[in-house]
């Protein structure tokens, strides 16, 4: 997707402070954390939110969550996932995404 900023991100476009890469999953810090460690798992491929997970695309999405898995193994004490799907969510980047949140016990209210 030309106009997309993670697709951007993935072709090395707009640089990011990667964390983790293989052939179909990127994970990045976020640029502007919420939480001591704030990284962003991402598909390589565009898929516009987790509305759009399909049985043709899934196997992507559950990859995604065996690097979630792996990442997490360094946050002592637990993380949270978070994606946001739409506006009603506060979703920013039409690009499914995943929040990994954690190095500090989070507040409820943190997204
Ligand atoms: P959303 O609001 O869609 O759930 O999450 C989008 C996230 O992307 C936000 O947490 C925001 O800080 C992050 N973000 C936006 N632009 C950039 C960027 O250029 N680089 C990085 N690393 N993160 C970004
Ligand atoms: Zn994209």
């Amino acid at each position: 997707m030309a106009d997309c900023l993670f697709c951007k991100i993935v072709s090395g476009d707009i640089p990011s402070q990667k964390v983790y890469e293989d052939e179909t999953v990127l994970a990045f810090r976020d640029i502007n954390p919420q939480a001591p460690v704030h990284i962003l798992v991402i598909p390589k491929a565009h898929i516009e939110s987790a509305a759009c997970v399909t049985p043709d695309n899934s196997a992507l999405v559950a990859h995604c969550f065996e690097v979630i898995a792996q990442l997490g193994k360094e946050l002592e004490g637990g993380f949270r996932v978070v994606s946001n799907c739409g506006p009603n969510a506060g979703q920013t980047v039409p690009h499914l995404h995943f929040h990994i949140l954690g190095g500090a016990p989070l507040s409820l209210e943190m997204a």
